[in-house]
């Protein structure tokens, strides 16, 4: 957008006029010690705390003081069945089908239980492709599932790489690598929204590059989960996995998602680790009999689920429904567009933006890379109130969440920031 203005008055309009403006008001914002908002950067790496939660959580509490064991079938929310409270929002942030879409466990270890059914490895096709800049998680996961089957760790891994001189990744990059060794690969991983350079990936290509070499294509959309568009169910992905703690908003090491496509969710040739929890609901406690798998993503659960943190989840998932994700979305073009314009205004002899300027391939995050900075700008950053995200060796990454994250933190922040920059 051209439109966009310098100052201070500018960004008090737009708080103004935005129709989002009062949801800041429903979570909490954390406070420097004489009481004032801080301007918190880093809903990507943990969520605010909507108002609400407190009150879920303890509504789940208060039924385990009173009910006990009963409290599984005669709570007010039954825990039997509470993850299905969660699904249908969670499927609509996500882009997926109610059926394709569970809550359960944690992130790094959804991945796992996905690669168990859609990594099976043959002496032919083995590899794995990720990005060379993937989380580190995900990259020990890969490598922990190669030497799993017996293969070189290494050998195995095939990272998908920037050109000399360039952060983002390139598709023609990616398809010649599938051209050179697509029948060796088993497995595309790639992050939906890469969480260095906030890069967002065009999940359907992806998809359709690695189906047509005859791979499995996952996600992992830790950082695209109830930040952008992603559209699970279209893009034909066979898996994607995502935190809850991040723009999800449900508190630290909450529960993770997992999106299994429905052409396999009844696929019973489909390797899986089970548990009492993905057997039928209605012969679960008859206890003795053979195993009988739900149908759909439901199937992959082995557990009955941690309530207090799925209660946290349900908080957050009324509030994304009470605020819309599109009308998320809308804002967030805006107040990242709005971020790009007044950084870019500090000159770019200075200041390097890496993550993409199309508006399309990214979400709220950018990633700013400080020329002859260290950490000591971190630091303070810090000192003057801004929580933000150092990655080494230059990069400052900032995500202004629309949910709460007002025009004026925005403004505040690069203020602070050319404050530090001229001293
Ligand atoms: C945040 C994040 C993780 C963290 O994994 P946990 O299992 O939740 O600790 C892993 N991968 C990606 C891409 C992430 O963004």
């Amino acid at each position: 957008m051209k439109d966009y203005k310098l100052g201070r008055d500018y960004a008090l309009e737009q708080d103004r006029i935005d129709p989002l403006r009062t949801f800041r008001n429903r979570f909490h914002i954390p406070k420097n010690e004489k009481g004032e908002d801080l301007i918190y950067m880093t809903g990507n790496s943990l969520g605010l705390q909507p108002k609400i939660t407190a009150d879920y959580v303890n509504e789940e509490l208060e039924d385990w003081a009173k009910l006990g064991v009963e409290g599984h079938v005669q709570g007010k929310h039954p825990w039997l069945h509470y993850h299905e409270f969660l699904t249908e929002t969670m499927a609509d942030i996500v882009g997926a089908k109610p059926s394709e879409v569970i809550v359960m466990n944690t992130l790094t270890a959804n991945l796992h239980f996905m690669m168990v059914s859609f990594y099976q490895p043959t002496k032919e096709r083995y590899k794995i492709i990720i990005e060379s800049d993937a989380f580190p998680s995900d990259k020990y996961a890969v490598e922990s599932q190669l030497r799993h089957h017996g293969f070189d760790d290494q050998e195995g891994l095939i990272l998908w790489r920037p050109r000399d001189g360039e952060e983002l990744l390139r598709y023609e990059d990616l398809e010649a690598i599938l051209k050179e060794e697509g029948d060796r690969i088993a497995l595309v991983l790639i992050g939906g929204v890469n969480y260095y350079t906030g890069q967002f990936f065009d999940l359907k290509r992806i998809t359709e590059l690695g189906h047509q070499y005859g791979c499995k294509v996952g996600f992992d959309c830790a950082h695209g989960a109830g930040n952008v568009p992603l559209n699970l169910h279209d893009s034909g992905a066979d898996f994607a996995v995502w935190c809850t703690y991040k723009y999800l908003n449900s508190g630290p090491g909450s529960l993770a998602g997992c999106f299994v496509h429905e052409r396999h969710g009844n696929n019973p040739e489909l390797n899986r680790f089970t548990g009492w929890w993905s057997h039928n609901k209605k012969t679960r406690f008859n206890m003795r009999g053979a195993f009988d798998m739900l149908p759909g993503a439901e199937g992959w659960q082995l557990s009955n689920p941690p309530i207090l943190s799925m209660a946290a989840i349900r908080a957050s998932m009324d509030e994304f429904k009470a605020v819309g994700f599109e009308r998320l979305r809308e804002k967030s073009i805006k107040l990242t567009g709005y971020f790009e314009f007044l950084l870019n205004n500090l000159g770019d002899n200075v200041i390097r933006i890496i993550t993409p300027k199309n508006s399309e391939e990214r979400g709220c995050q950018l990633s700013i890379q400080v020329k002859n900075a260290d950490k000591s700008l971190h630091d303070k950053l810090t000192e003057k109130g801004v929580i933000s995200d150092w990655r080494e060796p230059d990069v400052i990454r900032c995500a202004p969440t629309p949910f709460y994250n007002s025009f004026e933190d925005v403004y505040n922040l690069v203020e602070r920031l050319k404050t530090i920059l001229n001293d």
